[in-house]
């Protein structure tokens, strides 16, 4: 079982970025938004035209060499950086958002969290002078797609983390059964009401949708063992690539085989 929940104190976050309200009004909702009302998390959001000297607060410049697009000028982020670090009086994990880093895992989430303090450098424009990654201790991508800025970055890594710190997400073993926690995808969950009778405006008759049996059964040890079936069976399917480096019991290496042996 995965544990990453060793650490009892506020993780503080730091997030640079030149749309703040971006950042602000999601983290204001949800699971999130009550981790920072309980102080369990601490995030800051820093506008980095707040770190330029000139008159129009300037954050970006044309790109030495030619071509499309501007690109975010190094000074401001290294002032913020200085700001930042005054301030938290930490040395810093200063994260970079970008499209070229090492992508995000869930084993990365939880490396992240030990961390006491990460702060988020938000891309904007065709990225950041190169030099700002002489401050910068790692690079992240959260997939091999292009946004327009690292805002959405920022909040899924912050996301991500934050739901290994103890207390964000009420029930911690959740978080250690999610899928990708031990390398396998979840298995799937119903609720009430046992069958419901679903049809369409074309389908000539309703039809019921049953939760399976299993799970009516009140046996916890059958409902364990389906799960783990289930779990397995969806990981086998869908991304069968994970079962490599995924971490299995006796119980569920011996439903693997059976598995792959029926797909044999
Ligand atoms: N020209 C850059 C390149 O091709 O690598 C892309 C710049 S992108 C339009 C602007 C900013 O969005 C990046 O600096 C980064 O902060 C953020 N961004 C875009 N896609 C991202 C991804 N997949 N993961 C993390 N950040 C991303």
């Amino acid at each position: 079982m995965v544990s990453g929940f060793s650490r009892t104190k506020t993780m503080t976050f730091d997030i640079v970025t030149i749309f703040p309200a971006m950042i602000e009004q999601p983290l204001a909702a949800g699971i999130l938004g009550r981790a920072i009302d309980r102080r369990i998390l601490d995030v800051k959001v820093r506008d980095l035209r707040d770190f330029t000297t000139d008159r129009h607060r300037v954050v970006d410049d044309v790109p030495y060499g030619g071509g499309p697009g501007m690109v975010l000028k190094p000074e401001p982020i290294f002032r913020a950086l200085d700001a930042i670090e005054a301030d938290r009086g930490t040395p810093l994990t200063v994260i970079l958002t970008s499209p070229q880093g090492t992508r995000l895992t869930q084993p990365v989430a939880q490396q992240l969290s030990a961390a006491r303090h990460l702060v988020l450098l938000c891309g904007r424009y065709e990225g950041f002078d190169e030099r700002v990654r002489e401050r910068v201790t790692e690079e992240l991508s959260i997939g091999d797609y292009v946004l327009t800025g690292g805002e959405l970055p920022a909040l899924v890594i912050l996301d991500a983390v934050a739901r290994y710190v103890p207390g964000v997400v009420g029930d911690e073993q959740s978080v250690a059964e999610d899928s990708f926690s031990r390398g396998l995808l979840d298995f799937p969950q119903f609720t009430r009401p046992p069958v419901i009778n679903v049809g369409s405006v074309t389908a000539a008759a309703e039809r019921p949708l049953r939760v399976p049996d299993v799970l009516l059964s009140g046996n916890h040890a059958e409902i364990r063992r389906w799960r783990k079936r289930e779990a397995l069976t969806r990981t086998l399917e869908r991304r069968p690539d994970l079962l490599a480096g995924a971490s299995l019991d006796e119980e569920e290496q011996e439903i693997l085989k059976e598995l792959r042996h029926g797909r044999d």
